[in-house]
């Protein structure tokens, strides 16, 4: 069974052809998780999760969404709408059963506001992650964090919440030193279609970085996820990205393990259900 533990099937970029996109994962039978990052998002996500039987949602604000800020990459461009942790809001959508996590949340000092210190941003970020992380303890469940450019601050601020925490280092990017952090903390990591781009020839070392911590961080702590739209895998490298892809990091995990693919695929689904709890698969 594939399961693709963050993906944004509620997104704009599905709503032109979002049923033949259904009819795909349906035909392998992957279980989602569709991850909110903001109101809006959010309850679309648990709309989507209610209708199809093997789609589940995470709820939460993700940390570009607390300034107004200019998002452009490669694959995305949009402004991002200020927006704060609204627990009364979340408090009613969490009460379906199909949601299994709190997130996107976390810390991101990649995208920084331009009217804003560094340390200002890092403030609010950390009061939100924290109340997102209380918000998830009081509700019994696993986070999804995202964290990008601030492994420091991301791994001093869990730590002082020793153990406690239950969740994933959603779309792991960095080194064996920070992925020890999470781990030692018993978090996941979960693996996207990054996984399997050539290195950047501005930055080789990153690439090389990240397939160390894909071979040698325990079997039954890695969980995997496309973050569709985004991050196409190679072999789809320019298209837009869709859930049924994370067969693709499954594949390369297999190879980077010198195991069978089925045997990986089983051992990660299992990782799955044991973080998401809530999953009736
Ligand atoms: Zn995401």
């Amino acid at each position: 069974m594939l399961l693709d533990t963050h993906c944004h099937l509620q997104f704009k970029g599905f709503d032109e052809d979002r049923g033949d996109v259904i009819k795909r994962i349906a035909e392998k039978g992957v279980v989602l998780n569709i991850v909110g990052t903001q109101k809006n998002t959010s309850k679309l996500a648990v709309e989507l999760a209610e209708k199809y039987e093997n789609f589940y949602a995470s709820i939460g604000t993700h940390p570009v969404h607390l300034f107004p800020s200019h998002i452009d990459e490669e694959e995305s461009s949009f402004k991002s709408r200020e927006e704060d942790f609204d627990e009364e809001y979340y408090g009613e959508l969490v009460k379906s059963k199909k949601v299994i996590a709190i997130g996107e949340t976390g810390l991101e000092l990649y995208h920084l506001p331009k009217d804003k210190t560094v340390e200002e941003v890092l403030k609010k970020q950390k009061e939100v992650f924290v109340a997102h992380i209380n918000f998830a303890k009081k509700h019994d469940l696993p986070l999804v964090i995202h964290c990008r450019e601030a492994h420091e601050e991301m791994a001093n601020l869990l730590e002082s919440f020793g153990r406690n925490i239950r969740g994933t280092m959603h779309c792991f990017t960095g080194n064996w030193e920070q992925a020890q952090k999470y781990l030692k903390l018993g978090l996941y990591l979960g693996f996207t279609g990054v996984v399997t781009f050539p290195p950047k020839k501005t930055n080789p070392q990153q690439q090389i970085d990240l397939l160390e911590v894909l071979e040698r961080a325990p079997l039954d702590r890695i969980v995997v996820e496309t973050d569709s739209p985004y991050l196409a895998p190679q072999i789809c490298r320019g298209k837009r990205c869709e859930p049924w892809m994370v067969e693709e990091v499954v594949k390369k995990l297999a190879e980077i393990r010198k195991m069978e693919y089925k045997e990986v695929e089983d051992q990660v689904a299992k990782n799955t259900l044991a973080l998401f709890t809530r999953i009736n698969a």
